[in-house]
């Protein structure tokens, strides 16, 4: 074991990503258009953009680690999130 952690290490600043910031956000809006990334319906008050983290992993907020989705596509994202860790989350913990 190293205390310099592992070689693959990422090298972005994880405290920076921690959170879900408005300026995070936009980038990712700018990046999708205004528009939903899987069914391309345009974001409106009505139609709020949700936010996947595109590795599962909840604290890597980077951009590219975030798809701006609507509600409904976000909704179906989350249920194949909830069946995955349902089916492999053990397997997960053990793999790390
Ligand atoms: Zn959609």
């Amino acid at each position: 074991m190293s205390f310099f952690g592992p070689p693959s290490s990422p090298s972005y600043n994880k405290k920076k990503y921690e959170h879900l910031t408005l300026a995070i956000r936009q980038t990712v809006l700018e990046r999708a258009h205004n528009r939903c990334q899987k069914c391309s319906v345009k974001f409106s008050p009505r139609t709020p953009p949700q936010f996947e983290h595109i590795n599962g992993s909840l604290k890597d907020n980077r951009p590219v680690n975030l798809h701006a989705l609507c509600s409904e596509c976000f909704k179906s994202v989350e249920n194949k999130e909830k069946n995955k860790k349902g089916i492999f989350g053990r397997m997960r913990n053990i793999v790390g």
